[in-house]
């Protein structure tokens, strides 16, 4: 089973297929793998040892940069996904970036994010809308209207303990005014960047993961 792949030059890990969204561009909707394997569904949750295992042996060559993302939420496995980037760190010079929704507070609610740092050197968070109910119809999050506001809570309080951190959306059917709105909300409300990726059903190759 496939835990870390290629991909436009990057190196990302797919520790879980768990998720508790549904959102309406979700690549894995449109098929079973992104990047130089063939599916990224797990046979199983793989553990710390079957990751650590994995990450020893594959081919880095090149890359320096590992980004957790793959076919599911990592923060799903917050505790874990630390673990790992700690290893990781230990083993490399590898920059880490973090691919999430934004909604451990709701995932994991005893999680505490401080411990994000000096492991996690860059987080993108999933805005996906510029309202509560706007996200609710593109994310499908199982905790309702209250993930918006998690998200974006989130995005404010994780700037603390991660240098680099983003927002993104994803271009499907959003139109013109609702991106505006977005770069807004992400400009005034959490002084964050927004960067737009383009909607893919293919694995084509174009970062957008
Ligand atoms: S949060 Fe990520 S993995 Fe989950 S449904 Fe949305 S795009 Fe897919």
């Amino acid at each position: 089973m496939t835990i870390f792949y290629k991909y436009c030059g990057k190196m990302y890990a797919n520790i879980t297929n768990q998720c508790p969204c549904s959102c309406e561009f979700c690549i894995r909707k449109n098929g079973d793998s992104v990047g130089d394997n063939d599916s990224l569904w797990l046979e199983h949750e793989p553990s710390y040892e079957e990751i650590i295992s994995a990450f020893d042996s594959f081919d880095k060559t090149g890359i320096n940069e590992l980004v957790f993302c793959g076919y599911g939420e990592p923060m799903m496995r917050a505790e874990l996904l630390l673990q790992v980037a700690e290893y990781v760190k230990s083993k490399s010079n590898m920059k880490i970036r973090v691919n999430t929704n934004g909604l451990v507070a709701l995932m994991d609610p005893s999680f505490d994010i401080s411990s994000f740092k000096w492991k996690i050197d860059a987080v993108s968070i999933s805005l996906n809308a510029s309202d509560p109910e706007k996200y609710l119809r593109i994310t499908h999050p199982k905790y309702g209207l209250p993930s918006y506001n998690a998200m974006l809570h989130f995005a404010i309080a994780i700037q603390e303990y991660v240098p680099d951190v983003m927002l993104t959306i994803v271009d499907k059917e959003l139109g013109e005014e609702e991106i505006e709105l977005c770069k807004i909300r992400a400009k005034e409300d959490c002084g964050l960047p927004l960067r737009i990726r383009h909607y893919i059903t293919d694995n084509s190759d174009e970062e957008n993961v």
